[in-house]
């Protein structure tokens, strides 16, 4: 299965959630376990190298990608989740919203000194939700192996926001 036969299963749907956004919708890949399968196995192999200790997925979107990346890559999964859904201590960082802003929290015990993350998560815009969790992990004095994409927006640069850590996308508009 290509990323060319993969791409043709992410859909663009315009004016979702408002109007502006073209909103890239990844359940028909899912949909397809031969795709789905595929798309995880080009992530694990472009990760892999970066050697990382545990994995890090954003919620929503990137618990799918990043159930499966950690199982095909034997490491560790922590979630990184909206404020106020992780039952035990958590951390919090504050992110830029396009009006306002937003919290990331992990369960405080997620993350070790000296620990190597991957940051996993559906799709890169302006890098802002990355670049959260990335300081949630710099703050306990651990480090981001690598990050992970499905997908990259590359016109909106949130590269740029992610500092010196490797990042992997597989499909880029
Ligand atoms: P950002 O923090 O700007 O990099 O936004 C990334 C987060 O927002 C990811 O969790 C994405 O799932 C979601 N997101 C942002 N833009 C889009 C889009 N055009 N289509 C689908 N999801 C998006």
């Amino acid at each position: 299965m290509t990323l060319e036969q993969i791409r043709a299963l992410i859909r663009d749907v315009p004016d979702f959630p408002k109007p502006g956004i073209v909103f890239k919708d990844i359940t028909p890949l899912v949909a397809h376990p031969e795709a789905f399968r595929a798309a995880v196995d080009h992530l694990a192999e472009r990760t892999e190298p970066y050697r990382p200790d545990a994995l890090l997925a954003i919620e929503s979107r990137g618990f799918i990608f990043g159930t499966a990346l950690a199982q095909r890559l034997n490491v560790e999964m922590h979630l990184v989740r909206k404020r106020g859904k992780l039952p035990r201590q958590t951390v919090s960082a504050e992110y830029q919203l396009e009006y306002g802003t937003d919290h990331l929290e992990v369960h405080a015990d997620s993350i070790r000194a000296g620990g190597r993350y991957l940051i996993v998560d559906d799709l890169i815009a302006t890098g802002g939700t990355a670049a959260a969790t990335a300081s949630l992990v710099e703050r306990h004095d651990a480090v981001v192996a690598a990050y992970a994409f499905l997908i990259e927006l590359k016109f909106l640069d949130g590269r740029k926001a992610l500092g010196d850590a490797p990042v992997v996308s597989l499909i880029e508009y």
